[in-house]
């Protein structure tokens, strides 16, 4: 709760019953939420001698947030949640809004504090993951705001893929990943799964994915799963096809990352988790548009079978690629990915995510993921999705003119990194992306969510909410 909006006496209805109504309104009085909220906490004494001991948290949020904050104060809510996570027991956390339409930010951004992976050995830490968490959410009135199964899957779909990253890369490899997703879309109707996998990626040109990945011991591959509408229902709307960047190790290739880059690497794959979540919760809708998912799976390996500096890479658009930077991996697969889906499967709207740049975290933060267009409409969209869903993105450049000069190769079409690290690096790997299906005519969206995705040893699920949100904006006309 924000204390402006809902601590007059009058206002705050008697919605807890009594001793919990009264408390919460002097917690929160004594409090100041400061930027980004804060939470008070008090034991309420027993009903009887045999009953437990009751702890009431109450979480405030600060009354007013930038222009570039989502109104719902997402994060605050998902601070308040952590500091409720870490109380034993039965929980319920209950949530008061300013507007209805805040409840499935609300929603999600509480999930976010209840991971789903562990492997402590201590069975408090188990218990704790198992219990169940009842979430209620109301208005500054005490009405009760129902949360719809939509943003239930949503706060479920966004635990499963932050568990993906959690996962340690030796149990999470290109097949055990594949695998992971045929489990996640099971039994979804309209749903078809197909693989390509090891030399056959060679062989159907996707060479960014095999180069990627052929030195590693489990294959690389791409998994892609179609939802199509019943035949009998119309085709309305474009066909959306999300790919996402599923590195489950990067260790930067020959061009090794050192000590204190390299841990934390199982991350590379969160926007790969993110899609594969995206696309369960729009193919369960059973929308009458055509949705595509491709994961581009690989690991980025060192051995004698490592692609490496020099080698030159034929992409699935034909164009030709010299290796200058072999951590430079991720912008290999999404070429062949985004190329794949315009070209073979003929998607209207590609959407990529991916962990791809650290000079997204220069350039927007942990708090931003950074989006980057060819088509103004889609960016707009992108920005509301964000601060709707409360998955913060932040437009940067594109400028084809202004960047294909970084990639010269004198003996291939483009090399895959920069001349010059200091000019937008972030806009320079989208450029690299966009040159692969720059000859079509697909909108496309690319989402760098490097800082988002992975947040203090963990991951946050991030991509979920937002490139759900996104493409239901995409194809209703009506909202913007
Ligand atoms: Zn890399």
């Amino acid at each position: 709760m924000s204390p402006a909006g809902h601590l007059g006496k009058k206002k705050w209805s008697h919605a807890l019953g009594s001793p919990f109504d009264g408390l919460v309104v002097d917690l929160a009085a004594q409090t100041s939420s400061g930027d980004l909220g804060t939470t008070a906490s008090t034991l309420v004494p027993r009903e009887s001698a045999t009953s437990e001991v009751r702890t009431l948290l109450v979480g405030v949020l600060p009354d007013k947030v930038s222009r570039y904050n989502a109104p719902s104060r997402a994060e605050s809510i998902r601070r308040s949640a952590l500091a409720a996570a870490a109380t034993k027991g039965k929980l319920a956390i209950v949530i008061v809004l300013d507007s209805e339409e805040h409840v499935g930010a609300a929603v999600m951004a509480a999930s976010r504090a209840f991971p789903l992976f562990s492997a402590k050995s201590s069975n408090k830490v188990k218990d704790r993951l198992k219990r169940s968490v009842e979430i209620v959410c109301l208005d500054a009135h005490g009405k009760f705001l129902p949360i719809s199964q939509k943003f239930q899957d949503a706060s479920a779909a966004i635990r499963d893929a932050a568990a993906l990253v959690d996962t340690p890369p030796s149990e999470l490899h290109p097949a055990s990943f594949a695998a992971a997703a045929r489990q996640s879309l099971r039994g979804i109707k309209g749903v078809k799964i197909t693989e390509i996998v090891g030399e056959d990626l060679q062989k159907a040109g996707l060479g960014g994915i095999y180069g990627v990945g052929k030195g590693a011991v489990v294959a690389p591959r791409m998994v892609v799963a179609t939802y199509a509408p019943p035949a009998k229902a119309k085709a309305n709307g474009p066909h959306i096809a999300l790919i996402g960047k599923g590195v489950t190790f990067d260790t930067g290739g020959l061009h090794l990352k050192p000590r204190g880059g390299i841990e934390g690497m199982k991350c590379d794959m969160g926007g790969a988790a993110a899609m594969l979540s995206a696309f369960r919760l729009l193919a369960s809708q059973h929308g009458s548009h055509k949705v595509t998912l491709i994961l581009c799976l690989a690991e980025n390996a060192i051995g004698p079978a490592s692609y490496k500096p020099d080698d030159i890479l034929t992409l699935h658009s034909g164009k030709t690629v010299e290796i200058n930077n072999t951590d430079a991996e991720g912008r290999l697969l999404l070429a062949d990915g985004l190329s794949y889906a315009v070209r073979e499967l003929k998607a209207d709207v590609v959407i990529d995510a991916a962990t791809l740049t650290g000079a997204q975290l220069i350039a927007t933060g942990t708090m931003h993921a950074a989006v980057i267009s060819n088509d103004q409409v889609i960016e707009e969209k992108a920005v509301a999705a964000g601060f709707a869903s409360g998955e913060l993105v932040h437009p940067l450049i594109f400028a084809p003119e202004f960047y294909r000069h970084e990639f010269p190769s004198p003996v291939a079409d483009m090399t895959n990194t920069v001349a010059n690290r200091n000019n937008a690096q972030s806009s320079c790997a989208a450029q690299f992306l966009w040159w692969h299906i720059e000859d079509t005519n697909a909108k496309w969206l690319h989402i760098d969510l490097a800082g988002p995705a992975f947040l203090r040893g963990r991951g946050t699920g991030f991509g979920v909410g937002l490139v759900t949100e996104l493409c239901e904006r995409i194809v209703s006309r009506s909202k913007s």
